[in-house]
């Protein structure tokens, strides 16, 4: 039988070859006689799993020495109170700068204020309610010359790419405005993290969760520069402790070793199928197939600004509430699954990561013009 067309923003689709090589060497892998899942982390075919992860992982992104790789635990959102922890000591309190554009940058500033002094230097919200009551939905990333970035900003935190709201900030900043200072800038790039060719080196720390578009949950990504090492404060875990991590190369304790195979599995096909260029390439045209057909209808609707819309998360609802129902309910008998929205926002929401071929929004389109022909 053949596998449903998966639209799921997390743990979501991953490329069919990735995964039909993890089976063939799941009991056996190279000739070891054991899975990876039962090999130490200490030994040296795990250290080759993750030398090779790591130096395809460096090729894909172009990324010079000055930044380690960090392969570590916890998720994004963990990162959120792990990254003050870890630069702690940088500073004598820490003032940390928002830019708001939706669910996750305001998840991020929530944690962030635990450990330090928070500050909105940016938002793409009408009437931002913190305490989560009624938002306006979030349809624009603030241009970059409105940021107003504090001059003792230990660092400014955004979100390249918000996987609900299905906004997406295209230019990163390569210094930021009216500033003499350098402030690093912290990108959460978790759901558009090699989906196009990103401008890492302009950031201190890049971080995503795998489970989106790099590989399976278990396993968090950090990117970070050098210059940042160092400056953890006492409340940080030493296994969270960045200068552990990247000191004992991703193996100061037990590292999500299954997690980095897989991963490094499709950083290889990534790397077999026209790298970051094509999944670029890919991705622009599905995604501008998709929005096209939308804004086509009287009957589907987006309402994210056009420049501002993501090419990995397509959130959209129908203007029918009463069909939202057995649209999904349609949708999982023509086996295309998992497009329910977030729960915080409902609607619908068809990711459309690197494994998801052009064919698969090809079926999904096919299913909206049917829906339509029916209902409409
Ligand atoms: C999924 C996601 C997160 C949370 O990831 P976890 O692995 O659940 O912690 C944070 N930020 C963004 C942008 C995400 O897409």
């Amino acid at each position: 039988m053949s596998r449903p067309w998966n639209f799921s923003a997390g743990p979501s689709t991953l490329p069919k070859p990735v995964l039909e090589q993890a089976a063939s060497e799941m009991l056996d892998w190279h000739g070891t006689g054991i899975s990876v899942m039962e090999m130490s982390h200490r030994s040296r075919h795990f250290c080759q799993i993750r030398d090779e992860a790591e130096a395809d992982l460096r090729e894909l992104l172009a990324l010079p020495d000055d930044y380690a790789v960090l392969f570590t635990t916890g998720g994004a959102t963990t990162e959120n109170a792990v990254i003050p922890m870890n630069l702690m000591r940088r500073h004598k309190e820490l003032a940390i700068d928002f830019i708001l554009t939706g669910y996750w940058s305001i998840r991020s500033f929530k944690e962030a204020s635990r450990y330090g002094n928070v500050k909105v230097a940016a938002s793409g919200g009408y009437s931002i309610r913190l305490d989560g009551a009624e938002q306006q939905p979030w349809t624009w990333t603030p241009p970059v010359q409105t940021w107003s970035v504090r001059q003792n900003a230990s660092y400014l935190h955004m979100c390249s790419n918000e996987t609900v709201d299905g906004v997406e900030i295209t230019e990163w900043p390569v210094s930021l405005p009216r500033l003499k200072v350098k402030i690093p800038l912290v990108v959460d790039a978790s759901s558009n993290f090699l989906s196009r060719p990103l401008p890492i080196t302009n950031t201190g720390i890049t971080f995503a969760s795998a489970q989106k578009n790099a590989g399976a949950a278990g396993l968090t990504i950090v990117l970070v520069h050098r210059d940042l090492l160092g400056y953890s404060g006492i409340n940080c875990p030493s296994s969270l402790n960045y200068t552990n991590i990247a000191k004992f190369r991703s193996c100061y304790n037990t590292p999500p070793a299954y997690s980095i195979y897989i991963s490094g599995l499709v950083f290889k096909w990534i790397k077999n199928n026209g790298a970051l260029e094509n999944m670029e390439k890919q991705n622009r045209l599905k995604s501008n197939w998709l929005y096209s057909y939308i804004d086509s209808t009287e009957f589907y609707s987006n309402s994210v600004h056009h420049a501002s819309r993501s090419r990995t998360n397509i959130p959209f609802r129908l203007y029918r509430k009463a069909l939202h129902e057995p649209f999904i309910r349609g949708a999982k008998e023509a086996r295309l699954i998992q497009l329910e929205g977030h729960r915080s926002i409902g609607g619908i929401r068809a990711s459309l990561y690197n494994a998801l071929p052009l064919s698969g929004v090809s079926a999904l389109i096919e299913y909206m013009k049917d829906f339509e022909y029916r209902y409409g």
